[in-house]
């Protein structure tokens, strides 16, 4: 398990670090590094994190 901070809060504690597998066999759970609860599937995950890139560019041309 790969340990990240993300620009996502879990929903239960609020926390922003998150486990994503390295394994296949589990590549489908993100669990949240403080309460291990699972947060998301991976493709919700990589679809925020695209949202999240697309919303610091727009920011970054606003400005
Ligand atoms: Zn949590």
């Amino acid at each position: 398990m790969l340990e990240v901070r993300l620009e996502l809060e879990c929903s239960i504690c609020g926390a922003q670090h998150f486990r994503i597998p390295t394994r296949d066999e589990d590549r489908d759970i993100v669990v949240c590094a403080r309460c291990h609860s699972v947060k998301c599937r991976a493709d919700d995950l990589e679809w925020r994190m695209a949202q999240a890139s697309a919303m610091r560019r727009e920011a970054l041309l606003a400005s």
